[in-house]
């Protein structure tokens, strides 16, 4: 067979947003998708914007909130590349979902708002890519509004970032004032205001700074502009793939998403910079993304993703060789071979049937209750990858049913919504409540609602003395007995089966740790 784009993994770029809320990472998507063709008109890439998914109230209340609280998988083709998109969920209680996203990524891109710089959630979202050096490209967003300066921004960037910034593009003023942008490299300016909405190759271009047309265009500004980047070849860096590969410089670009303006620059420059799918650490080795045989691992799993589908689909990012259609993969969790009959990928908001996948597309695969966060699939070898932690949450409630004879339904809605990691479950050992543990207060709200929208169950949360959770394990099996004999009380089962010991208050966490040494006491699991 010759190698076409489709089916070499080379092609792709996989990659994420990450971005403070409200500073334009879902605008942003769906002006790559536009530009990529993978849809006509901007404004469909979620039930935010979209009528698809208005009638949910889970969605509703997440409009309401003006936060996204789903993530999704887009693909499309642009120029010799397959790109795929990883969003992530923007507000802060979703935060672990965001961080397995990020572990399933090439590279990301950072969102700024030009006059917020940067934000809370930045810092948090740059601190995770660090984690593994993920290169990140800078698109400082909204130029069309009154933005900090530009240099001033970059500055703030590098310090409370720690990455030095290359400016790719440079502003030419901002809100009333903005005109444009300067492309360093390309030596041209590009007039806003003169695209047609939907492209901005169709933007007027000047060659050269010293181009006097640029004076009849711009008029004072063109000076300004001049003099402006006599001081940004002085002081910034110039753009150096090598650095950026290794995630110690980021390229910046300026524009307004909303505009259609500096997108194209980004876009053009991305799928020819942002590094192919790179190699993944699993046990023992580090399986490379050309070799031949399938693997790859689940990093997100979604119930009920559309409500007339009500499937519960598990995201798989291939990490080398080839997903073809009814394939036999080597489930390793559970060391047994599993039929993946069919799996989809996403197009903005379509589900398509895939035929055939590469290293580096994220996969949609059925899940009937089988599939955890962090499984690992192959051709037959056993090994699992790893660094997709499942973190212990600090915040418990307990479910309290309103109609008791739902308690079936409430069982299988809340173990199906823990399979997607937000949120964990716990089943004393001693009695019969439904404890739920989360990272933050809005899971409790979402699950609810969800619970009623998905399951028709009608529940709240309330409290419960538990202050603490932590996974238990020991080695020595005799001892793990008698543990296990003396703290009944204290002990759970997860959703996923496994033991946790939940404490009521820190002091009694300290005092089983110091009393039981030989069991350790996990705040983060890795899966699988
Ligand atoms: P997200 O929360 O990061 O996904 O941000 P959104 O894409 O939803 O954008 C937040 C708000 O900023 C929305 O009202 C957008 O219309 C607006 N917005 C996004 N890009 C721009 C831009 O380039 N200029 C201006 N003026 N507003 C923008």
């Amino acid at each position: 067979m010759s190698t076409t784009p489709e089916n070499d993994y080379s092609s792709r770029r996989t990659f994420a947003i990450i971005s403070h809320p409200d500073a334009g990472k879902t605008t942003m998507t769906e002006k790559l998708l536009l530009f990529g063709g993978a849809i006509q008109l901007a404004g469909t890439v979620k039930g935010k914007k979209s009528g698809r998914h208005a009638t949910s109230d889970w969605m509703a209340m997440e409009k309401e909130r003006g936060i996204s609280v789903t993530s999704s998988v887009m693909q499309f083709p642009y120029r010799e590349r397959i790109v795929n998109l990883l969003d992530t969920p923007g507000h802060e209680d979703f935060s672990e979902d965001t961080y397995r996203v990020l572990t399933a990524v090439d590279s990301a891109l950072m969102v700024i708002d030009a006059a917020k710089g940067v934000e809370a959630r930045t810092i948090k979202l740059m601190e995770v890519c660090r984690l593994r050096t993920t290169p990140i490209m800078t698109f400082v967003n909204k130029l069309d509004r009154e933005g900090r300066d530009p240099l001033e921004l970059l500055d703030e960037v590098e310090t409370v970032l720690n990455i030095r910034c290359a400016p790719v593009t440079w502003p030419i003023g901002s809100g009333k004032r903005f005109r444009g942008i300067y492309h360093i490299a390309q030596n041209t300016t590009y007039l806003f205001g003169s695209a047609d909405g939907t492209r901005d190759q169709a933007v007027e271009a000047i060659k050269g700074l010293d181009n006097p047309l640029l004076d009849e265009r711009l008029g004072t500004q063109a000076d300004e502009l001049r003099e402006e980047m006599e001081l940004v070849e002085g002081a910034a860096d110039v753009f150096d793939l090598g650095a950026y590969l290794k995630g110690e410089q980021t390229p910046v670009y300026f524009g307004s998403a909303m505009n259609n303006f500096g997108v194209q620059s980004l876009l053009d420059d991305f799928v020819e910079y942002a590094p192919p799918p790179q190699p993944r650490e699993a046990t023992g080795r580090t399986v490379e993304p050309s070799e031949n045989k399938f693997t790859g691992f689940v990093f997100k799993i979604q119930a009920n993703m559309d409500p007339q589908h009500r499937d519960r689909i598990a995201f798989l990012r291939i990490c080398s060789g080839e997903f073809r259609r009814g394939m036999k993969s080597h489930h390793v969790r559970l060391g047994r071979d599993v039929k993946i009959p069919d799996a989809l990928t996403f197009m903005s908001s379509d589900r398509v049937r895939l035929e055939t996948a590469q290293a580096g597309d994220i996969i949609g695969i059925h899940n009937h209750g089988t599939v955890r966060i962090g499984d690992t699939f192959t051709e037959g070898e056993k090994l699992a990858f790893t660094g997709i932690p499942n973190f212990a949450p600090e915040l418990f409630r307990r479910a309290q049913l309103k109609d008791p004879l739902k308690s079936k339904q409430l069982l299988k809605g809340l173990s199906q919504l823990c399979e997607e990691g937000a949120t964990q479950l716990y089943r004393p050992m001693t009695n019969n409540d439904l404890i739920l543990g989360a990272v933050g207060v809005l899971q409790f709200d979402v699950v609810a609602q969800r619970l009623k929208d998905e399951y028709k169950v009608d529940c709240r949360f309330e409290a419960v003395n538990v202050n603490t959770a932590r996974w238990v394990e020991c080695d020595d099996p005799k001892r793990f007995e008698e543990f296990k004999n003396k703290n009944q009380a204290n002990l759970a089962i997860d959703h996923a089966g496994e033991l946790v010991y939940i404490a009521p208050t820190r002091v009694n966490l300290q005092m089983a740790q110091e009393r039981w040494p030989e069991v350790r006491f996990l705040a983060t699991r890795e899966h699988g």
